[in-house]
């Protein structure tokens, strides 16, 4: 048997392919290393874009999100002691949806195996490529119940594997170039069991470093403290990470922090990379796999989706239509996006974290980056467009 897709991955991007590829009737299988108990609660993103949330619910995949996620439609920027709201939504029209990632992955399990039928292994240990720059590619993986090998025969191979999967390795040399941009910073990514403390995101520049607040649900908050890349998580206990965040995120007139006990804390040091191009053969990339960004602006996830949507279209259109134009541009289709985000992260970066670098020059550009969105209109409306995505239908 020859499966005309085999996905590895069960993230955002790799489910909702799935889904997608069973809506046009194009027989498919997910391999997961992990459990399913596993990908149904582990936290990370929260912020979905307008767009993506539309696109996800033309494809029925948005009941339970457009029934139970928040609507964000401004942020506020803490610096100098002072609170400065920023109505993107007033601006634009468009909103934010806030809906945690175990929640969406848990959507996406729920409707692929449960509801479609579809064909999703979890567990697999060992998954390895072969022959991708051929038209005969296979994945072979370890049965978690046998332990024996299993090759899959297909068509084409879609790697949703995320930034530590395997798939992006298995590009024949020379084939892509990785380009990777290193912020020389961390991020203290906290989950704290607590309310969250605004009705909005908060962004805190401050010359100790950056500190940000996302309402994640109503018992629920992230968190992320500026750290030097590589420290360790137990160099913060609880007292520091709330005083520290007590003073990051202090501004007149600002209610008080509501504290929590912290139920995650890792040190992610900063980066992006971009694979170009995002496939090889019959490799195709998709989600974290193809393209990091750092969490700076919550696109990850947005982009993971958007590769979803391109990919199934473009195999779709090959498969069922016999059309591979779609297949051949979309990595240049994506990478668009792609590109626009990164560079907007990068923007961003220097706002949150100029402040703290010890040198006067960059300070005083970031408290002017900052003023200019509370002082000219046509910035503020660049901004909240950058913010909330570029809405065009993917
Ligand atoms: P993943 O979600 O990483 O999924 C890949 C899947 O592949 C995983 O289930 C993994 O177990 C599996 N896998 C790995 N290796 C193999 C293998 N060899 N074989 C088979 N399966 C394998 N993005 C946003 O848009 N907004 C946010 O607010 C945001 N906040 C974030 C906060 C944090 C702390 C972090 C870490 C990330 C955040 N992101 C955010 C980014 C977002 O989580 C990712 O971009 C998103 O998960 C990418 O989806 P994906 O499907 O490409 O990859």
């Amino acid at each position: 048997h020859r499966f005309p897709v085999v996905i590895v991955g069960a993230g955002p991007a790799g489910l909702t392919l799935g889904n997608l590829l069973r809506a046009a009737s194009v027989e498919c299988v997910v391999l997961e290393t992990e459990s399913r108990e596993f990908i149904e609660r582990r936290p990370r993103a929260g912020v979905l874009e307008e767009w993506a949330v539309r696109a996800l619910e033309r494809h029925g995949l948005a009941g339970n999100l457009l029934e139970r996620a928040e609507r964000h439609t401004a942020c506020e920027f803490r610096f100098a002691g002072e609170r400065y709201r920023f109505p993107y939504g007033e601006l634009t029209g468009r909103h934010h949806f806030v809906y945690p990632q175990p929640l969406l992955v848990t959507d996406l399990v729920r409707e692929y195996a449960d509801v479609r039928g579809g064909d999703i292994r979890f567990g697999v240990r060992d998954v390895r490529l072969h022959d991708v720059d051929t038209d005969r590619p296979s994945v072979s993986y370890t049965s978690p119940e046998t332990g024996e090998r299993q090759v899959l025969a297909c068509e084409f191979v879609a790697g949703c594997d995320g930034a530590r999967g395997v798939t992006r390795a298995a590009l024949p040399p020379g084939s892509a170039r990785v380009s990777r941009h290193d912020y020389g910073i961390g991020w203290l990514a906290l989950l704290a069991e607590a309310p969250p403390s605004a009705d909005c995101v908060l962004f805190g520049c401050h010359p100790r470093g950056f500190a940000g607040q996302m309402p994640r649900s109503p018992e629920v908050t992230r968190y992320y403290l500026q750290c030097p890349p590589g420290d360790d998580p137990e160099n913060w206990p609880y007292d520091r990470v709330w005083k520290e965040l007590r003073s990051r995120l202090g501004a007149a007139g600002a209610a008080p922090l509501a504290e929590g006990p912290l139920i995650e804390k890792r040190v992610l040091d900063m980066h992006d990379y971009v694979v170009e191009p995002m496939a090889s053969g019959r490799l195709y990339l998709a989600g974290d796999a193809a393209h990091l960004v750092a969490p700076i602006a919550a696109k990850g996830m947005n982009l993971a989706l958007h590769d979803a949507f391109l990919l199934a279209d473009a195999l779709t259109g090959c498969l069922v239509r016999g059309d591979g134009r779609a297949l051949d541009g979309y990595s240049a289709a994506s990478l668009r996006r792609v590109w626009d985000y990164q560079e907007f992260s990068q923007w961003l970066s220097e706002v949150y974290h100029g402040a703290a670098t010890g040198d006067a020059f960059r300070a005083g550009t970031t408290v002017a980056r900052l003023r200019r969105l509370f002082t000219s209109p046509v910035a503020a409306t660049a901004f909240a467009e950058q913010y909330l995505g570029t809405a065009e239908r993917y």
